[in-house]
């Protein structure tokens, strides 16, 4: 039995023969600004069913987002419960390199850990298999990944306004190890950022979620996008 209650968006990936089509069959995606869903519940054997139905997905689902949208968080627990990979090239970038962003950007600039970052994703990516991939926040400011992404992929830009991001970031700070873009107050530096990227990620995206919501809501929201069968 699938119990899904107050999805508000549409699930686009076409369902071939009762089966997720997803990573077979390539979308044609018109992204809209904002595609969000309600809360959605799934009882055990309908997400058992989902994550067979999901084993069909070959190609990465990609999370992207500004910084503490969500993407590590949701994109760790999407890939348990899918039985997929989970990758996140923040902490490939990290423990390839054995040094802190901070520290990379001391040494090679912003471009030279862009460069890292941008090879990190292709060659993630590249490797194939079932598998989630969490990006850094400014992984879409090179048109080559938001191409590359969308080509070979299915791409999730979790979106929370400026006030939730700096509300966790503040919470944890600790966990960002990301030096000041500008030197001002997060609140502040979130607010301009994401008005800066806000087209590339929409430009990037198959889907837009609204990522203020609970992880496992968010969760739920992605698996409903990947296989229509998730929404009944
Ligand atoms: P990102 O990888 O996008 O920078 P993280 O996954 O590291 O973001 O999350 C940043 C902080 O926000 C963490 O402390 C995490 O626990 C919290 N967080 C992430 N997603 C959510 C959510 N949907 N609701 C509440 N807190 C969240
Ligand atoms: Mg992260």
């Amino acid at each position: 039995m699938l119990s899904v209650s107050a999805g508000a968006g549409k699930a686009r990936l076409r369902n071939v023969g009762g089966k997720c089509s997803a990573g077979l069959n390539r979308p044609l995606l018109p992204v809209l600004p904002s595609v969000f869903t309600g809360r959605t519940e799934l009882t055990v054997r309908s997400q058992l069913s989902v994550k067979k139905d999901m084993q069909l997905i070959t190609q990465p689902i990609f999370m992207i987002g500004a910084r503490g949208c969500g993407k590590t968080t949701v994109g760790r627990e999407l890939a348990r419960a899918l039985g997929f990979q989970f990758t996140d090239t923040d902490l490939i970038l990290l423990q390839s390199t054995g040094l802190s962003v901070a520290q990379i950007v001391e040494q090679e600039g912003w471009a030279g850990f862009r460069t890292r970052e941008s090879d990190i994703l292709h060659e993630s990516a590249n490797a194939g298999g079932s598998q989630v991939i969490a990006t850094g926040g400014g992984i879409v400011l090179s048109e080559t990944n938001r191409r590359f992404m969308r080509a070979v992929g299915t791409v999730f830009y979790l979106y929370a306004p400026a006030d939730v991001l700096a509300q966790r970031l503040e919470a944890v700070p600790e966990e960002d190890q990301r030096p000041s873009l500008t030197g001002r107050p997060i609140a502040e530096e979130i607010t301009e950022i994401l008005l800066a990227r806000e087209a590339l990620y929409q430009d990037a995206a198959h889907y837009v979620l609204d990522a203020s919501l609970p992880p496992p809501d968010v969760v739920s929201a992605i698996m409903q996008r990947l296989c229509p069968c998730a929404a009944g």
